[in-house]
């Protein structure tokens, strides 16, 4: 199956950019994934082909408009009709690697890209629009965001990752950072590599990488550490639950 990409933007001109190059592009150009970049103005209704307006209350800047992003999006189903309609904006979401890899295991995607203020909030509900943001950062529009999400989900297709297991060992696939990594030099400015890795004792190894996906994690990301702690205390606690059954 070809994950099937249709991006709305004002800005076709911005795709693939990235996504044309290296593992995406090469992915691309095998039929892996496909992507169509559609002008949102395209679906402008009236001669100046208007696709935004002052926002109602008053404030600065301008607000793209629902009627026009709604043709668009019917649009975009009509090329992909089981995709899911993702719009990019600081206000949704966060996005995680687990969605990501919902997404990828599916048909494709719809990404809409906001402009200006953003979107006109009644095209959420309006057509069934998923908001989902890049993090706690604000970006000048949603195509930077675009090309982040459908990167990480291109890397994810069958076939697109050279060693097949490099996808599963990564950080957030278990909720913690993946271990840090070295390669040679065995010296460098006086650093060395840590003694464990050049052991060639693979159970040591992994022992290390692990404690040292757990150290990392506690120290660097607390978020992460709280939940991944929190589902470890739940499973050990359903496995009793089930074994007094
Ligand atoms: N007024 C908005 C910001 C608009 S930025 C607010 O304060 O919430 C313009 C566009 O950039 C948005 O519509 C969105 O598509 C994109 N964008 C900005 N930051 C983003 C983020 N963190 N995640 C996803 N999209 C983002």
């Amino acid at each position: 199956m070809t994950f099937r990409a249709v991006v709305l933007t004002l800005y076709p001109e911005m795709f693939p950019g990235p996504l044309g190059i290296s593992l995406a592009g090469r992915a691309r150009d095998e039929g892996k994934w496909t992507l169509d970049a559609i002008q949102i103005r395209d679906f402008a209704a009236d001669k100046h082909r208007t696709v935004d307006d002052t926002p109602a209350g008053g404030g600065a800047g301008m607000v793209l408009r629902a009627d026009v992003l709604a043709s668009a999006i019917d649009h975009a189903r009509s090329l992909n009709p089981d995709a899911p309609v993702i719009a990019m904006t600081p206000r949704g979401k966060p996005l995680t690697q687990t969605r990501v890899r919902e997404l990828a295991d599916g048909p494709g995607v719809i990404v809409l890209c906001g402009r200006f203020e953003g979107f006109d909030e009644r095209i959420f509900a309006g057509r069934q629009v998923e908001e989902v943001s890049v993090g706690d950062i604000v970006l000048s529009g949603g195509e930077p965001a675009a090309l982040m999400l459908l990167d990480a989900c291109i890397r994810l297709l069958p076939g697109v990752m050279g060693a097949a297991s490099s996808g599963t060992e990564e950080s957030f696939e278990n909720g913690l950072l993946e271990y840090p990594h070295y390669t040679r030099p065995a010296e460098w400015e006086g650093r060395t590599i840590p003694e464990v890795l050049r052991s060639g004792d693979h159970a040591k190894i992994a022992a290390w990488r692990k404690s040292q996906s757990e150290i990392d994690t506690r120290l660097r990301r607390p978020d992460l550490w709280e939940r991944h702690d929190d589902a470890r205390v739940q499973s050990a606690s359903g496995a009793r639950r089930e074994k007094k059954d």
